[in-house]
């Protein structure tokens, strides 16, 4: 697994017409904004001199600002103002997003890596993880605020063999919570619509059935059958990027490729 945050973040802004730009202002020290102009456009932006790992986690947070539906045109990151709720949420948000529940239990609990590797992969601070490990372990157990610290402090000073028991512990729960959130058939067929302009029943089965194809056909996404000597290719293809014909000649030739 090579999660980072990045693709559900490159994601949301190209779906959203974001801008993230960088800035840098010599009077004072501002880690992020979002603006949120008069006409609904919204820029966020970063303090280009802070370390890549703060960039990351002030992106996250904006975007954070920006898919919670906060209220308000303008948010401004300086230390004092972080204390507010929207300001809380949007970095428990931020935390999430770029240290998933799921994402941390593969890379301590079956990949074996050290807090260090942890942090490195996921393009986040020692603090950051730190923080995010102590938030998760308090979320799934009933311990002290302090044995929790101290869990994430034996980890971080390189024994992970309590927190690997955690993880072991909880193991189930957490693989049930992510599974939870699947996305629908129907959203799998526009993500990967979205990806590759043409998907067939073999990228997402329920493609087979008329219902299906039914529902997700519209002004965008087109929806066909090829048939052949008794076998069946169902189809469905984005409308902006791909002919009808083109679309066809694709089933086509995935039906004697097969
Ligand atoms: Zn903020």
């Amino acid at each position: 697994m090579t999660y980072t945050f990045k693709e559900f973040f490159n994601d949301v802004v190209k779906k959203n017409n974001i801008k993230v730009l960088g800035h840098h202002f010599s009077m004072r020290k501002i880690d992020g904004l979002t603006l949120i102009d008069r006409k609904g456009q919204t820029s966020l932006s970063y303090e280009i001199n802070n370390p890549s790992v703060r960039q990351n986690f002030t992106k996250c947070h904006e975007l954070g600002h920006f898919l919670l539906g906060h209220q308000g045109s303008f948010f401004t990151e300086v230390t004092e103002n972080q204390l507010s709720v929207e300001e809380v949420e949007a970095n428990y948000f931020s935390a999430c997003l770029l240290m998933p529940d799921i994402v941390l239990l593969s890379k301590i609990f079956y990949q074996k890596l050290t807090f260090q590797e942890v942090a490195n992969s996921l393009l986040v601070s020692t603090e950051a993880l730190s923080i995010r490990l102590i938030d998760f372990l308090r979320y799934l157990l009933s311990e002290e605020k302090e044995q929790i610290k101290n869990i994430v402090a034996h980890y971080q000073s390189g024994n992970s063999s309590k927190i690997i028991s955690v993880f072991a512990r909880y193991h189930d729960f957490i693989v049930q919570d992510y599974q939870s959130y699947e996305p629908s058939p129907k959203e799998t067929a526009i993500y990967l619509l979205d990806q590759k302009s043409f998907i067939t029943d073999d990228d997402v089965s329920e493609l087979a059935k008329l219902e299906f194809r039914k529902m997700i056909t519209s002004k965008t996404i087109g929806t066909w059958a090829y048939y052949d000597r008794g076998e069946t290719i169902f189809y469905a293809w984005d409308k902006e990027k791909l002919t009808e014909k083109e679309a066809y000649q694709k089933a086509r030739n995935k039906y004697y490729i097969n």
